[in-house]
């Protein structure tokens, strides 16, 4: 048995009051907080190995290569990715929002040419379509739609049911011959909600789409294999999976990487550069990882991965489903209204709701005066609010380090908001 609640010691900034009482952490969504050893990963590595990669002869810069290629695999490991030299499947990118940026930047180059023969499986062209959900995340919704518009494209997207989930059933008249790009999130920030990618991703394939696949809630709550999802590409944060800020993933199977033009152009991604000939770029992942790379932090990413491999994503997932049974319990309170799936399931421990008559940064600060850290507010996920007929909302998000006694405290103190609001 998993001893959830020594993982819980294990990071040290839970251990503190907020306004005089015990921190209960629900906003991972936004960013989880770091055990001990990802802390200590990023300062061991300043203090010991610190030197740039890929480059310089001396032993600090080789141990340095050393460790962002083992840290490299060990994300692929986590993921269900390819590592081998050769092989590599997984991207250094800043965060998912570069991730997505740089995908959307390199079929925009494939549409302007780049790249040859072997990028026109990703080239768009008026009258073609790309495809998204009502449910993405901004970080998805505007890189493509900017595509479109640059492209002459037509942004089409997936709808929602009442409880925002995506109609994934629906893939064979949203996705047509003209689709060549379908990007939709594995799991909502708002809702919680888990797609059923598996039609979606059928559909595309059998139209030739390439399929980008937004896995910033899923990798720190789900057990993932990427190849046996079959999507193309998949971006995603370290931030939220236990990791350091400024670094993320992107996944593409590897002939896709092979074929894909680059989007960032610098050092230490060309083979050749000439004044007066193209340059001759590197192989990926070196292609896509232009400028000096968040070494420290790439490493510490690494140990976040291997953590979470070593306490097994079917037990976090199997925590982290009755944490969000007992959030749920919010739904039956007088007022407040879950905007993503009622019951527990094909969701996780994210649970966006409003309480009727309150707004939410008054619920956010009452719930902050307690001691309790929610999220308020559009979650950049305006149209799914749209959706749901509200501008904002208030969202609680599990981590791996609640407990039961934490949800009971939200649940708790969401029943006082409305006698306190003097809300009949
Ligand atoms: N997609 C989803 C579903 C997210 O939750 C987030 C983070 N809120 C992002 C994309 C963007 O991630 P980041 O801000 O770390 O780039």
């Amino acid at each position: 048995m998993t001893d959830f609640a020594a993982i819980r010691k294990e990071f040290p900034i839970l251990d503190q009051e907020i306004h005089g009482h015990p921190l209960v952490y629900l906003d991972s969504a936004a960013t989880s907080q770091k055990p001990q050893c990802v802390i200590d990963a990023e300062s061991d590595f300043f203090r010991t190995i610190n030197a740039g990669v890929h480059r310089g002869a001396h032993e600090l810069a080789a141990r340095s290569t050393m460790a962002f290629e083992e840290a490299r695999a060990k994300v692929a490991r986590l993921v269900g990715a390819n590592s081998a030299e050769g092989e590599e499947e997984i991207v250094v990118t800043s965060g998912a929002t570069a991730g997505l940026n740089l995908l959307a930047t390199a079929f925009g180059n494939a549409s302007l040419g780049r790249g040859g023969e072997a990028a026109r499986r990703f080239a768009v062209k008026p009258g073609d379509e790309i495809v998204v959900s009502k449910a993405e995340h901004h970080s998805v919704l505007l890189p493509f739609q900017e595509l479109a518009a640059r492209t002459g494209a037509t942004l089409k997207w997936f709808d929602l049911d009442s409880e925002g989930r995506i109609l994934s059933n629906t893939a064979d008249e949203v996705i047509t011959e003209r689709t060549k790009i379908v990007a939709v999130t594995h799991v909502g920030n708002t809702t919680g909600a888990i797609t059923d990618i598996a039609p979606m991703v059928k559909r595309a394939h059998e139209v030739g789409a390439v399929v980008v696949l937004d896995a910033c809630q899923s990798v720190p709550h789900l057990k993932i294999d990427l190849h046996a999802l079959d999507v193309d590409f998949a971006a995603w944060s370290a931030h939220k999976m236990y990791g350091p800020t400024g670094v993320g993933f992107l996944y593409g199977k590897r002939d896709m990487l092979e074929a894909l033009p680059p989007a960032n152009f610098g050092g230490s991604m060309v083979e050749l550069a000439w004044m007066d000939q193209e340059a001759q770029y590197m192989a990926p992942p070196a292609r896509f990882e232009a400028g000096t790379q968040p070494v420290a932090q790439v490493v510490a990413a690494g140990v976040a991965a291997e953590w979470l491999m070593n306490i097994g994503m079917e037990n976090l997932e199997a925590h982290e489903r009755v944490i969000a049974g007992e959030l749920l319990k919010m739904g039956q309170i007088d007022g407040v209204r879950i905007l993503g799936p009622q019951t527990n399931e094909q969701r996780i421990g994210t649970v966006a709701f409003e309480i009727d008559g309150v707004h939410p940064h008054d619920v956010g600060q009452f719930i902050d005066a307690q001691g309790i850290a929610i999220r308020v507010g559009h979650h950049c996920a305006q149209p799914v609010h749209r959706h749901f007929g509200v501008y904002a909302s208030n969202r609680a998000s599990s981590g791996i380090y609640n407990s039961v006694e934490d949800a009971q405290a939200l649940v708790e103190a969401l029943k006082k908001v409305r006698p306190f609001f003097g809300v009949e």
